[in-house]
């Protein structure tokens, strides 16, 4: 028995040995390296986070991503641009002596893996794999295929999931590591189980698996789907399939009925292997279950990571009063004793900050002491960013009672997602349009990390819109509560587990239109948030407060890795510890 993990881990669960290999496609790793594009990524980063912060033991593979996501430019009328941003990665990482290869349309692709030391708050060390093809000896197509995250087209994209999956459990193996449970964050990793099943057979992608070997991956695979929208599930048709991952795996797939509606689908192979499965809100797991009733499907609520997501002003008052927090994120519950003065004091600060970012982006002088609203997010339709936009004049007639109203918007669209797109230049017209003395509405630039813990830390209320049932978690909700912001939302994903009436927050009231869904958008902004914010300061501050002290305690990475330890890594010790025990260091 070898103890792998720091002083402060968790031993009571985690196995000493053996340990989690977590796959994603993205991972927010810090502010400075563009491997992430939004909240899958961000999610991805606060879980190996609270990870280390755990003393979990557990490695990450992601691609390198050299090329970035990337940033946004917007001209007068919101059009967006697209530019590349290339890094270095020996900057932030360190390049591991292994190669392992992949084969991808019949070529030997060689692949390497940079490593990033992920340090938790007490030592503790998760390492970041970052896989890269930019080797000499591939030819030029092959050396770009980690450049972009979710660039090109669906080929390119096949090929990326080739590397990461396949190649991933490769280069775990060259690493040396021993891993006892891979998991799947998204669909985009899933052919990480046909490695372990040829792996599992002794070699290559042809003779026919057993239901034994087809148990024995089962046995290590846990998958966590993200998103009930059809187009986030990755489908490659049988040509494809069979171009680029070979006439055999292609049949083995065939076999596995890992194919729908005549396409290969990465959601029904990560599924088809996997012992555990989950979504990612209480919700989502119901909604998932609908979309894939032949599956067990449970659910996990996703969390942030508190210490990245809390501003300087609110995380200084809490190490005054419970500095427990930064060792257990339960500990956020007893906020509910802070004088509620310092609640203001803080928040005050971090709305300082924010409008003073928001000045030296756009030479606008914001009123701190105007009710300010956030809404950030990837611009997609079913986000429905122009909601607010319903009913101009109403809106109007708001901000006007309210002694005026200030509305940040940001987000990115993909650069291939054209209504996306629409749907940013029709925000910036509508905010020219509206914009007056009372009414304020600011579109920024290139919605990434810090200007994200920027928004949610110093709006004065979160708004989410979605259309349900799309909406499979959010985050940027949770980041607000942490802060002690109160989101004003649709009851989907995260909120219909967060929304306590008055207390957390509001909830838009479910309509059967978008029509009805803005009239109690509206209704609520104008009987309860404003009439609390302008006449209450006093109320207005208790509702931060219980904001903080219910929501921060709960939707966080810390609370939410303990859960995957539970129910997804480590079931079987709750029922058998010292068989486990046994098991689990045996390897
Ligand atoms: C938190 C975060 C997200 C995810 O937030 P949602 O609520 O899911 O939209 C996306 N992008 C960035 C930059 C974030 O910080």
């Amino acid at each position: 028995m070898q103890p792998t993990t720091s002083q402060s881990s968790f031993h009571e669960t985690v196995p000493s040995t053996g340990q989690v290999a977590y796959f994603s496609m993205e991972i927010a790793i810090e502010p400075a390296m563009p491997t992430y594009a939004g909240g899958l990524g961000v999610l991805a980063g606060d879980t190996l986070r609270s990870a280390a912060d755990l003393g979990v033991s557990m490695a990450a593979f992601t691609l390198l991503h050299r090329k970035g996501y990337f940033q946004q430019h917007l001209d007068p009328v919101g059009m967006q641009t697209e530019e590349v941003q290339p890094w270095n990665p020996a900057d932030f990482c360190t390049e591991e002596p292994a190669r392992v290869t992949v084969s991808i349309e019949g070529r030997v692709v060689t692949l390497r893996a940079w490593r990033y030391d992920l340090k938790g708050s007490f030592g503790h060390v998760v390492p970041i794999y970052l896989l890269d093809t930019d080797l000499e000896g591939n030819s030029g197509w092959d050396r770009g295929l980690t450049d972009h995250l979710y660039g090109g087209d669906t080929n390119y994209r096949l090929q990326q999931e080739i590397v990461l999956g396949m190649g991933g459990v490769r280069m775990a193996h060259a690493l040396g590591l021993h891993v006892n449970v891979y998991h799947m964050n998204e669909g985009h990793a899933a052919l990480l189980t046909l490695a372990l099943l040829e792996s599992q057979l002794g070699g290559g992608p042809e003779g026919a698996a057993a239901e034994t070997d087809i148990e024995a991956v089962r046995r290590k695979c846990v998958f966590t789907t993200h998103t009930p929208v059809q187009a986030g599930h990755d489908r490659f048709s049988t040509e494809q399939a069979i171009r680029i991952l070979g006439a055999d795996r292609t049949a083995r797939l065939e076999k596995l009925e890992c194919f729908r509606d005549g396409l290969q689908n990465m959601t029904l192979l990560a599924l088809r292997f996997s012992r555990y499965a989950n979504g990612v809100a209480m919700q989502h797991g119901k909604v998932s279950r609908a979309m894939f009733p032949e599956f067990s499907i449970g659910s996990i609520t996703n969390g942030v990571h508190a210490p990245t997501w809390i501003g300087d002003p609110v995380q200084r008052m809490l190490d005054e009063h419970i500095p427990e927090w930064r060792r257990d994120n339960l500990y956020l519950r007893n906020t509910i004793d802070v004088p509620v003065a310092e609640i203001l004091a803080a928040h005050a600060r971090a709305k300082e900050e924010l409008l003073a970012e928001v000045g030296s982006r756009t030479g606008l002088v914001l009123n701190p002491k105007v009710l300010t609203l956030g809404f950030a997010r990837r611009a997609a339709t079913y986000k429905r960013a122009t909601l607010l936009f319903t009913d101009p004049e109403r809106l109007k007639e708001i901000a006007a009672k309210a002694g005026g109203l200030q509305i940040l918007y940001a987000g990115k669209a993909h650069p291939q997602d054209e209504p996306g797109k629409a749907l940013i230049r029709q925000v910036v017209a509508e905010a020219a349009k509206l914009s007056n003395n009372d009414l304020r509405i600011v579109y920024l630039e290139n919605y990434a990390w810090q200007l994200g813990a920027q928004l949610t830390a110093g709006v004065d209320v979160w708004v989410n819109t979605p259309r349900r049932p799309y909406e499979a978690s959010g985050t940027s909700g949770m980041k607000a509560a942490m802060n002690g912001v109160p989101s004003l939302s649709i009851l989907d994903g995260w909120w219909i587990e967060g929304c306590i009436e008055g207390v957390t927050g509001w909830a838009i009231e479910d309509g059967a239109n978008d029509h009805e869904e803005a009239q109690s958008l509206y209704a609520k902004l104008e009987k309860a948030v404003v009439p609390l914010y302008l006449d209450a300061r006093e109320k207005w501050a208790r509702l931060m407060r219980t904001t903080l002290a219910f929501n921060g305690s709960y939707f966080n990475t810390n609370r939410m890795v303990k859960q995957y330890i539970r129910n997804a890594y480590y079931p079987e010790r709750l029922a058998e510890p010292a068989k486990v025990e046994e098991a689990a260091y045996a390897d």
